[in-house]
């Protein structure tokens, strides 16, 4: 199928197709390991995972994804130090003396704990190509650093190494994924810090000088100069892009919050050392609010993944509530909305068991509802417009109605948008567990209406209902089935 996706760069939809044929190369910007990541990074990394799957499934592609883990950034060592809230002692042991040491365990512990977070969310291992940890490429960044400088557009001051942005914007475009505001850039002006805003474009950090406490590396540039130091966050993405996929490369994905400064610097940070555009299409998700208000910790409406199972939610009618809402508009976390989730994803899941049960005679036409559903997947990855043109489906097409060739082509269907979604089972209804004194319940009750005892058939189908069970009859015996939440 054609697909079509929002690219950053021209401010449009356009036509996606890969520069290589046949093979996807996509890079997404993933966690620094310093903490939980929270529910907005969450919806980061899915739109992104539903973004490959579209492509493997519809675009019919192999895809290549890599997504990065931040093991080493100015949050990461900060936390990593002696005394941090951050630091588990019976998880990571006691802090060494050695500070590169501490930043692995604590990295370790979080990087663990984003693995969990992801899976839990559907989003499975198998589909990356590589998640490299930023320290196992120092080497590379540090290579990257040196083009840079060769080239004219770093400088050193301090210990520390700076893209020179003064001579960069003289002869390049800057800021273009983000408005960026020019007027205000003052020369010579240095930025250290990782993130920061449009106001305060400036030179940034590639290398940050060795600070007492904190891991270093040691930079050596042509000249001979060595500088014991650590890397900018930003040249961290440049260079695993450049090592696993080469540039310029398919589809680069992150938060809208991104664009600037960080996907900004990636882009001129490449240009000036490898010579190459970065991506061709970039992607951004849009934020993610809770109850209708910005998620902070001052709020108290700040969760992680850990926060809502705690609260009894599925991470995966967590992942479907997600896909509600369009990826470019801003997603409103509710616990209403979850439960909304919850139950269209098991009305669905109930369809689904339908399909492999007995039927009627009634046909329909499966390719249609595939072109519409599918249609609005590819058409920049239109998740609420699929869902809903799919339920309108279900509501008019009962599955016990359907005969057997639209049973079996609508779980065919299913099974390929389950690929994508993945939030259900393609597979017959498992047996529900009924535990012993309810089948004993449900026996007597069925002894009583065979002894026509009416009233007490009802009494007994009352004390089974409140166990959470309900009888079915058949012509023939009966069914106990857990109640409907
Ligand atoms: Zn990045």
């Amino acid at each position: 199928m054609e697909i079509r996706l929002y690219n950053t760069l021209s401010r449009t939809v356009e036509r996606f197709e890969p520069l290589q044929p046949g093979l996807v190369r996509m890079y997404s910007c993933g966690p620094t390991v310093y903490n939980h990541v929270h529910i907005g990074n969450l919806r980061a990394f899915l739109c992104a995972d539903v973004l490959q799957r579209v492509l493997r499934h519809l675009g019919g592609w192999s895809v290549r994804w890599v997504m990065n883990i931040t093991d080493i950034d100015d949050k990461t060592i900060r936390d990593s130090q002696p005394g941090s809230t951050a630091w588990k002692p019976d998880r990571m042991g006691a802090q060494t003396g050695d500070p590169r040491e501490n930043l692995r365990r604590l990295t370790r512990y979080y990087e663990e704990v984003f693995l969990q977070d992801i899976a839990a969310i559907g989003i499975r291992r198998e589909h990356f190509y590589a998640m490299p940890r930023a320290t196992d490429y120092i080497p590379a960044m540090m290579e990257l650093i040196r083009r840079i400088w060769r080239n004219g557009y770093a400088y050193v001051a301090g210990d520390s190494v700076y893209f020179d942005l003064s001579a960069w914007i003289k002869e390049h475009p800057y800021g273009l994924l983000f408005a960026v505001d020019l007027k205000n850039f003052i020369a010579g002006v240095r930025i250290d810090a990782d993130q920061y805003e449009r106001e305060e474009v400036s030179d940034f950090v590639l290398w940050k000088g060795r600070k007492e406490g904190e891991p270093f590396w040691e930079l050596v540039l042509d000249d001979g100069t060595v500088l014991p130091g650590r890397p900018g966050w930003h040249i961290e993405c440049s260079a695993m892009g450049h090592e696993l996929l080469g540039l310029p490369f398919d589809i680069h994905t992150g938060g809208v919050d991104l664009r600037f400064p960080h996907h900004e610097d990636e882009i001129a940070q490449s240009a000036a050392g490898y010579g190459s555009e970065t991506a061709r299409f970039w992607v951004h998700n849009e934020f993610l609010e809770v109850e209708g208000q910005k998620m902070s910790k001052s709020l108290g409406n700040f969760y992680t993944l850990e926060d809502l199972v705690a609260r009894g939610l599925d991470p995966l009618d967590v992942r479907y509530a997600m896909l509600g809402a369009h990826y470019q508009s801003v997603y409103n976390f509710t616990f209403e909305g979850v439960a909304a989730a919850r139950r269209a994803r098991r009305r669905v899941q109930e369809y689904i068991y339908q399909l492999f049960e007995r039927g009627g005679s009634r046909s329909c036409d499966v390719e249609l509802i595939r072109t519409e559903v599918f249609g609005h997947l590819a058409d920049n990855l239109h998740t609420p417009k699929a869902l809903a043109a799919l339920f309108t489906f279900i509501g008019e097409h009962p599955a016990a109605e359907l005969d057997r060739d639209s049973r079996n082509a609508l779980r065919d269907f299913f099974t390929v948008l389950n690929e994508i979604i993945g939030v259900w089972e393609i597979s017959e209804r498992p047996p529900a567990v009924i535990p012993p004194d309810v089948a004993q319940l449900a026996a007597e009750r069925w002894q009583a209406r065979l002894e026509r005892d009416f009233a007490r058939a009802d009494h007994i189908r009352q004390e089974i209902a409140r166990r959470g069970y309900a009888v079915r009859d058949r012509s023939d015996g009966y069914d106990v089935v857990p109640l409907e939440e």
